[in-house]
C-alpha cells in the first residue's frame, strides 16, 4: 500500500486502488478501469464501451465509494436488481434498490436510508425519475455519481429501446455537477453518438476498450438436423455445464428445452410469453443452480452477470450481428474457455428476409434492417477469421486469432460459378411460367432429375436444365441456394417464398462474375485453447476441466471447495459466485493458505468476504492438510 511521499499517486488513484484491494479483492485494475475511475472521480462525465465481462460495473461502484455521497446507478434490469445488490452486500458495501417490485413499506425505508446518507449506492428503474416524488427525493442527499447502466437502451433502433431512457437528459439538467457515467457492452459508431447526443453526454470523454473476447470461441456450423446437432454439442463439448440456448420463436424455445428435458439435460425455457413469475423463478434457477441449460429468446440475457456461463448457442440466425456479439458475449466473464456456437441454414435466410419484407416501419427502416442481416450473413459465410471480421464490424482490426472455427479448420473454398449458373437459369425459366410458387426444394429437384409429381405436375421435367444438376447432391445444392440467398445473388420473393434473380444475378448468368462458394463440411472436433486438450475425457464437464489441469490433490481440494460454497450459497439464498467465483476457489486450491492474512492475499478475497467466510475455508483446508 502506498504511503504518502513525493511519489506517490494523486489522492483519487490512491483511494481507487485501496478500494479494489480491500473492498473487492482484486490485484490489479483491468485495461481502461483505472483511467475512467480517476476521470469520475475527478468529476468528469464518461461515455464507457466496453465488452460483456469487461469489468464495468467497477468503473462506476468504485467512485461512488471514494466520491461523497450516494451513487445512484440507473438500470433498466428490474429482475436482477435483488442479486446485484446482494452481491455488492457480500462486500460489504451498503447498496439498495427501489423499483415497482417492492411494497410500499420497504420502499420507504430504502427512502429514509438514501435520505440520511446510509447508502454507498442505490439502484433504480429508469421509470421511477418521471415521478417529481423521485426527483424530490435525489434532491434531498448529496450524490456522488450518475451512473446509466446499459446506455445503448436510449438507442431507438436497438431491439433493447427503453422509452423512459429518453427522459434521462434529465439528469444533467437538475443536476450539472454530479458527474455522470453512461456504460454499454453495445459498441457501433452509430449507437455510440446515438447514446451520446440523446443523453447529452457531448462533452463526456469517450472510453473505447477493445472488444475482443479472447476466451470465447465462435463457431458456426451448416444447419442440419438442429436438436440433434445441439445435443451432440451439450453432450460431446459441455455436459454439465450452464449455457444459454437462443431459438427465435416462443414456441421453439418450449420444444427444446422439453428435448432437452428428456435427453437428460436439465433446461429451462424463457421468453416474453411467460407470465413474470415463471421468468423471475426459471431466472432465479439459472443463476442460483449449477450446469442448468436456459433455452430462451433474446428476451433473455441482458445484464445476466453470471459469470460460468460456458457456452452459448444460436439454434437460428441472429438479427444483426450486434446483438449476435451481445449475446455470445454472455458466455466466458470469468475469462476462462467458453463457446459460441451458431447452427445455420438456407431456411434462417429466407425466414429473416420475409420477416424484414413483413414488418412494420418505413422503407428507411427495412432497409437498416435488411443491412443488419446482410453483415450477420457475410459473418455466416465468411472464409476469413471469424473473430477478425466480428471485431471490425465494431471498426476493430485484429489479425487471424486461432481460435474460431475457420481458423482452426480452414474452410475449403471451390469455383461455384457453373452450380450458380445452372441454378439461376433454372429460376428464369421457372419465371416463365405463369404460376410462380416455387421455392428451393422444386428448383433443386429440377437440376437433381427428380420426376416428383410437382415436377411432372407443372411439366418442369421438359425444361432444358432438368437433371442438369446431378454432379451436386441435395445438400451441396442447399448450400449453393444459401450462400447464393446471403450474397444477394438471389433472392425470395412473396407470400410462397419463390426463388427469383437479383440485378447482380445478369453478371453471374454472363459470366462477368466469378462465385466463390465454401464448402459445407461437417465441422471435425476442434480443439480449445486454454485448456489441455489430453486432460480428462471428452465426457468430462468444464467444470471437470477446470479441475483436471489442477494437480489430483488441488482438484480434489478444489471439488470440496466448491461443495462447501454451494451449501453456503444455498444457506442464503444467494447464487453460489456471489460467495467466491470459480477462479478464486482455484486460486485458494492452489495456495493453501493456512492464515487469514495469506488467504486475503488471493484475487477476489476482500475484507468483508474474509470476515465473513475467511474462518470456514481455513477450517475446510486444515481439515484436508490432515494426514
Ligand atoms: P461487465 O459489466 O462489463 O459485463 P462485470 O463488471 O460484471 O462486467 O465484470 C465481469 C467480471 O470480471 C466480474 O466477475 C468481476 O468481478 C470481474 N472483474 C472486474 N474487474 C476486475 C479486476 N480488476 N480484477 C479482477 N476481476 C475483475
Ligand atoms: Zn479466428
Amino acid at each position: 500500500m502506498a504511503t504518502p511521499s513525493e511519489t506517490s499517486p494523486p489522492d483519487a488513484a490512491r483511494r481507487a486502488a485501496t478500494v479494489l484491494h480491500r473492498v473487492f479483492g482484486y490485484e490489479s485494475f483491468r485495461d481502461r478501469q483505472e483511467e475512467i475511475i480517476g476521470h469520475v472521480i475527478d468529476g468528469g462525465d464518461a461515455l464507457v464501451l466496453m465488452p460483456t465481462g469487461g469489468g464495468k460495473s467497477l468503473c462506476y461502484q468504485i467512485p461512488a465509494l471514494v466520491r461523497p455521497g450516494t451513487g445512484v446507478v440507473i438500470s433498466p434490469l428490474i429482475a436482477l436488481m435483488q442479486d446485484q445488490v446482494q452481491a455488492l452486500q457480500q462486500l460489504g458495501i451498503r447498496a439498495d434498490f427501489l423499483n415497482s417490485t417492492q411494497d410500499p413499506g420497504t420502499r420507504h425505508v430504502v427512502e429514509q436510508e438514501f435520505r440520511s446518507g446510509e447508502l454507498d449506492l442505490l439502484y433504480l428503474a429508469p421509470e421511477r425519475l418521471r415521478t417529481e416524488a423521485t426527483l424530490k427525493l435525489l434532491d434531498d442527499a448529496k450524490i456522488s455519481v450518475f451512473a446509466i447502466d446499459e446506455a445503448h437502451c436510449v438507442s431507438q433502433w436497438g431491439h433493447d429501446f427503453r422509452p423512459d431512457y429518453l427522459e434521462l437528459q434529465v439528469l444533467h439538467e437538475r443536476w450539472p455537477d454530479v458527474p455522470r457515467i453512461a456504460l454499454t457492452a453495445t459498441a457501433t459508431q452509430a449507437t455510440r453518438e446515438e447514446i451520446a447526443i440523446r443523453l447529452k453526454l457531448a462533452g463526456a470523454r469517450l472510453f473505447v476498450s477493445s472488444f475482443d473476447r479472447p476466451n470465447v470461441q465462435y463457431r458456426i456450423v451448416p444447419k442440419n438436423e438442429p436438436k440433434k446437432q445441439l445435443l451432440q454439442f451439450l453432450r460431446t463439448e459441455h455436459p454439465g455445464d450452464a449455457g444459454i440456448v437462443y431459438c427465435l420463436t416462443r414456441d421453439s424455445t418450449e420444444r427444446v428445452a422439453a428435448f432437452l428435458t428428456e435427453q437428460g439435460i436439465a433446461a429451462l425455457p424463457y421468453h416474453a410469453g411467460l407470465n413474470a413469475g415463471t421468468r423471475a423463478a426459471h431466472q432465479a434457477r439459472f443463476l442460483r443452480e449449477d450446469g442448468l441449460v436456459m433455452v430462451a429468446t433474446i428476451a433473455f440475457g441482458m445484464g445476466i452477470d453470471k459469470p460460468d456461463v460456458r457456452f452459448v448457442a444460436h439454434l437460428d440466425l441472429p438479427r444483426s450481428v450486434e446483438g449476435y456479439y451481445q449475446e455470445t458475449g454472455r458466455a466466458g466473464r470469468d475469462g476462462l474457455p467458453a463457446t459460441a456456437w451458431l447452427a445455420y441454414g438456407l431456411a434462417d435466410v429466407v425466414q429473416q428476409r420475409r420477416l424484414i419484407d413483413g414488418s412494420d416501419g418505413d422503407l428507411a427502416h427495412r432497409r437498416r434492417l435488411a443491412s443488419h442481416l446482410d453483415s450477420m450473413l457475410a459473418l455466416s459465410e465468411t472464409t476469413d477469421c471469424r473473430r477478425t471480421q466480428l471485431l471490425a464490424y465494431f471498426s476493430e482490426r485484429t489479425a487471424a486469432c486461432g481460435n474460431c472455427d475457420t481458423c482452426l479448420s480452414p474452410p475449403e473454398v471451390w469455383d461455384g460459378t457453373v452450380p450458380a449458373q445452372k441454378l439461376l437459369s433454372t429460376i428464369v425459366r421457372l419465371d416463365r411460367e405463369r404460376d410462380q410458387r416455387f421455392g428451393a426444394g422444386q428448383v433443386i429437384d429440377i437440376l437433381l432429375g427428380r420426376k416428383t409429381d410437382r415436377v411432372a405436375q407443372y411439366g418442369h421435367h421438359e425444361l432444358t436444365t432438368f437433371g442438369i444438376g446431378t454432379d451436386l447432391r441435395e445438400a451441396e445444392w442447399r448450400g449453393v441456394v444459401r450462400q447464393l440467398l446471403a450474397r444477394g445473388l438471389l433472392a425470395v420473393v412473396g407470400e410462397y417464398q419463390t426463388l427469383a434473380i437479383t440485378a447482380d444475378s445478369g453478371e453471374v448468368l454472363r459470366g462477368d462474375r466469378l462465385v466463390m462458394l465454401r464448402r459445407d463440411a461437417p465441422m471435425p472436433k476442434a480443439p480449445r485453447s486454454g485448456r489441455r486438450s489430453t486432460a480428462a475425457g471428452a465426457d468430462a464437464g468444464s467444470a471437470l476441466l477446470e479441475a483436471a489441469e489442477l494437480s489430483a490433490a488441488d482438484a480434489a481440494v478444489f471439488e470440496q471447495l466448491r461443495a462447501w460454497r454451494g451449501a453456503t450459497a444455498r444457506e442464503q439464498s444467494l447464487p453460489a459466485y456471489t460467495v467466491f467465483q470459480n477462479a478464486t476457489l482455484r486460486a485458494i486450491a492452489i495456495a493453501r493458505p493456512a492464515t487469514l492474512a495469506e488467504l486475503a492475499e488471493i484475487n477476489g478475497v476482500g475484507e468483508a468476504k474474509l470476515a465473513k467466510y475467511g474462518e470456514a475455508v481455513l477450517d475446510l483446508l486444515a481439515g484436508v492438510n490432515e494426514p
